[in-house]
């Protein structure tokens, strides 16, 4: 092979959202995903170990998506009304963890970490490929967690591009079944990959799916870095949710010393830095999973601990949801769906609404839109996320052609 596959299937660093199934199920390892300047994992292909195979490009969620053939393979049903907003479901829950440190070191209420701890005791996984922040390398980095310790240190949410393919890999190579946690493009690419090999499908018992209202680039770190007049070398610790609900990006330097943005303050921020594939994502709640998982932000208490929003999809995330309870690992209470589509409305709008309009302005920006199939609900227009959504692009070009926002951002921090 002497071409580009990636390339001539319009794959570029604005469609690619980084997630490394590419570099997961390449049978000759001609792709590594590397951190570009622009901030965001991208495949690099070394041409001449391509054998043209064309894996890469099927299990790819930015090249193509077909939600109704992915709706009747893993939930052998058609979406009711409600389902083509929230995916197809069971049922819908709040709750947190029983454990205080883990609630106290999680992002909401550590019903993540404490199912995954929950299924490792019962034996029902050997590990779980989670993230941590690796302030080194200065970027974000999947692993194997294989105790619970290990999965209270990757605890937390980082809001910073995650490429999973080299840890998928691992999964792949050992025996025994296997957590995912992921947010919804790396679900999707999972999703792919299974129906692709079943030896995947027959590892990956459990697939958590955080919902996702975008990732920035590394570049948004880096700027909240700046706020805080540090720089990565100083770094010892890092935390985008530190301290009490709903926590602060927090950095501890080398000396000891520690300097802390609220979330509310940085994450108007960084969402300025937001990856271009973002805006034209059409997935908030992680259709693809066993069990979603988001921040209740409309649940506050008195001792400012974080909540979860859960929709369990499946069987197998059901049970482990009632068994965990079982076992006094977390509290559930019924959660009503119409409550969740009221708090999540802006950002179910934003993905679910004006395809026609993304894609028309993911082309000015430089992208070539996925090929989405059967998805006739995304074309409805409404005015008020259209507007959002071009704001959103403009900052994009803004920040893409160096018309340096970022000074504006720190002046208006300080105000
Ligand atoms: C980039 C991003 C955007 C999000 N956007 C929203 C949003 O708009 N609205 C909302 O309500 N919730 C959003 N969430 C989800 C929310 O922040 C929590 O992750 C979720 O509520 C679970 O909380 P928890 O306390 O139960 O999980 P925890 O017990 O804290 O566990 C979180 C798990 O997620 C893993 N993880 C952390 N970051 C990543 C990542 N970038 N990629 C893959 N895995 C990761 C951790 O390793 C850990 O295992 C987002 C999360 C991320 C990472
Ligand atoms: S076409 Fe096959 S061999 Fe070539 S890069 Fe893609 S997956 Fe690898
Ligand atoms: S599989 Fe993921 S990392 Fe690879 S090209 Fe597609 S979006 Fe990018
Ligand atoms: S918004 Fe979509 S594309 Fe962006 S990180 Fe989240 S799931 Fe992936």
């Amino acid at each position: 092979m002497t071409k580009n596959i990636l390339q001539e299937y319009g794959v570029n660093p604005i469609l690619c959202c980084g997630c490394g199934l590419c570099e997961y199920i390449c049978p000759t390892q001609a792709i590594t995903m590397k951190l570009t300047a622009t901030g965001v994992f991208t495949p690099n292909i070394v041409v001449s170990k391509c054998n043209d195979c064309s894996l890469c490009i099927q299990v790819c969620p930015s090249v193509s998506f077909d939600q109704m053939r992915l709706d009747k393979t893993i939930f052998r049903k058609e979406r009711t009304p409600t389902e083509i907003l929230l995916g197809i479901y069971e049922r819908a829950y709040i709750g947190y963890s029983v454990d205080k440190e883990i609630r106290s070191h999680a992002a909401a209420g550590g019903v993540v970490t404490g199912l995954l701890i929950s299924a490792l005791d019962e034996g029902m996984i050997e590990g779980a490929l989670i993230t941590k922040f690796n302030v080194r390398m200065m970027r974000a980095e999947s692993f194997i967690a294989r105790s619970p310790n290990e999965l209270i240190s990757g605890a937390s949410s980082k809001y910073a591009p995650v490429s999973i393919g080299n840890a998928l890999r691992k999964i792949r190579q050992e025996e025994g079944c296997f957590a995912v946690v992921g947010l919804p493009c790396h679900i999707q690419g999972i999703r792919k990959a299974e129906a692709l090999e079943k030896n995947l499908r027959e590892k990956i018992l459990l697939h958590f799916g955080l919902m996702c209202g975008g990732t920035p680039t590394i570049h948004g770190t880096r700027f909240l870095l700046r706020l805080l007049d540090c720089t990565s070398q100083d770094l010892k610790d890092l935390s985008y949710r530190e301290g009490e609900w709903p926590g602060n990006f927090s950095v501890t330097t080398k000396q000891n010393e520690r300097k802390r943005i609220p979330l509310h303050r940085y994450s108007p921020i960084i969402k300025a830095f937001l990856h271009p594939r973002c805006l034209i994502c059409w997935d908030f709640t992680n259709e693809y999973s066993d069990l979603s998982f988001s921040d209740a932000f409309w649940i506050t208490n008195a001792k400012k601990l974080g909540t979860t929003a859960i929709i369990s999809r499946t069987k197998t995330g059901s049970k482990l949801l009632i068994h965990a309870e079982q076992n006094d690992m977390i509290r559930l209470m019924d959660m009503e769906i119409t409550d969740f589509l009221k708090e999540k409305k802006g950002n179910l709008d934003l993905k679910k609404t004006n395809l026609g309009l993304k894609m028309m302005l993911f082309k000015l920006v430089g992208g070539k839109p996925p090929k989405l199939y059967n998805y006739p609900s995304l074309t409805k227009f409404k005015a008020l996320s259209a507007l959002e959504l071009g704001l959103r692009f403009l900052g994009y070009s803004i920040i893409n052609n160096k018309y340096v926002l970022r000074t504006l951002l720190s002046s208006l921090i300080k105000l």
